[in-house]
């Protein structure tokens, strides 16, 4: 006979919540999705879906190494999605490029090519005029640049969707409109979630995915979990295809091309706790930051814009895993600026785990409960807004 499958409750239904509960019904479980509002309407819908950790350098290897075995996923999701959906994420190897000006204010050069080698990323070393060939609207006091030709990137609300719809034709449930008020306590063991409007989801784990509001909810239940809301802001342009062809990164912004000739550009970041909304302040400075090293996009249209709170760790590191103090919790949360990039992996995983097999990788770092690594430069933001 075969065994019982078990009844596995996922707080949060963006990208960590629902790629998990999708692996765990291959793997013969129950899940149920238990989403506040509508599935995938917050950070993973607005992410910028740019598959590579900004700086990865500033990171513990293990880190990159998670990284890595995330990356290789995408091609295999990505297919499987398209067969099972009809929806492609629109996974582009569009490659990154990193351009240098005479006024930067750190040059992280070095840094980057010692990465880069030490973990097999191919990377270019481009002269002035070799990246204004790659780049033609680049500034004319462009010196030089990096390009990772590998990078790649997906569109969220399209990834978003096309795993929504192969949840639905899985019969994964999933609950909208739900918020998770507490847990279900049965002698010492977790056993489901409570809803704000009283009712009572049984199940026989839970996994937090919240997103920005894990740490929140992680206190109310009385566990330590430093995940809090970092805002990003983007603006979305409607440019020509090809206009722009890689991801550009410089300094605190970035300008990300979809293959129809949209591109957008990013992203504050802000510690304002849930605000939301567009401010001039911040649009501003991103659309000096275009028209500072891409001078020639000054006349595309605005489209829209819009924002979202990224689970911010302190040091840039999520959080996966069992919590040893409350018996049948575990976490995926605090993915920080790399939910999209490690989504594959932390759903890998943490399915696998919860299921009874132990993960491949070292996940010490990522463990509920460990030592927050010190590393300003990753995780929050100095500044704490009023
Ligand atoms: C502007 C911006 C740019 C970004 N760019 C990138 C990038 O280029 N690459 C990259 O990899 N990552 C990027 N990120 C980060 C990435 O989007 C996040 O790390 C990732 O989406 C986190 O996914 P999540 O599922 O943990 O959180 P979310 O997508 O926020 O999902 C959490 C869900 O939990 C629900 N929820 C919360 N509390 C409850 C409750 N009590 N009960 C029920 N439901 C609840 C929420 O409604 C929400 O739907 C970016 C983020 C932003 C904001």
């Amino acid at each position: 006979m075969a065994a019982t499958p078990v009844r596995v409750a996922i707080i949060g239904g963006g990208i960590i919540g629902c790629l998990s509960a999708w692996r765990l019904k291959q793997l013969g479980m129950q899940p149920v999705i238990v989403e506040r509002g509508q599935l995938g309407r917050e950070s993973s819908w607005a992410g910028a879906g740019i598959l590579c950790p900004i700086q990865p350098w500033l990171y513990p290897d293990d880190f990159t190494r998670l990284v890595d075995a995330s990356l290789a996923m995408f091609p295999g999701l990505q297919q499987e999605l398209s067969v099972l959906t009809g929806i492609s994420p629109e996974w582009l190897q569009s490659g990154l490029m990193i351009p240098f000006f005479p006024d930067d204010a750190v040059d992280h050069r070095q840094a980057a090519l010692d990465w880069s080698q030490r973990f097999g990323w191919q990377v270019r070393e481009l002269d002035a005029v070799q990246a204004r060939h790659h780049e033609p609207l680049l500034a004319g006091d462009t010196s030089g640049a990096l390009v990772w030709p590998e990078v790649a990137q997906v569109r969220n609300p399209r990834l978003l969707a096309a795993v929504h719809a192969v949840l639905e034709k899985e019969q994964v449930e999933i609950i909208e409109q739900a918020e998770v008020s507490g847990l279900i306590d049965a002698a010492g063991r977790v056993a489901g979630v409570e809803l704000a409007d009283g009712r009572a989801i049984h199940a026989d784990a839970v996994l937090l995915a919240a997103g920005s509001w894990s740490g929140g909810f992680a206190e109310s239940i009385g566990i330590s979990l430093p995940v809090k809301p970092v805002k990003g802001q983007i603006v979305l342009l409607k440019g020509e295809p090809g206009a722009l062809t890689h991801i550009v990164k410089h300094d605190r912004a970035y300008f990300v091309p979809r293959a129809d000739g949209r591109i957008l550009v990013g992203a504050s970041m802000e510690m304002v706790g849930f605000r939301t909304g567009n401010t001039v302040a911040e649009v501003q400075a991103m659309l000096n930051a275009l028209t500072r090293l891409l001078p020639g996009l000054a006349d595309t249209s605005i489209e829209q814009q819009w924002m979202g709170f990224r689970p911010g760790s302190p040091d840039g590191l999520p959080f996966i895993g069992p919590v040893h103090e409350c018996p049948g919790l575990w976490v995926a949360s605090g993915h920080y600026r790399n939910g999209v990039a490690l989504a594959p992996i932390t759903a890998h995983i943490i399915s696998r785990w919860m299921a009874g097999t132990p993960p491949e990788l070292d996940m010490s770092r990522f463990l509920p409960g460990r030592t927050v690594l010190d590393s300003a430069k990753i995780g929050f933001p100095a500044q704490a807004a009023a």
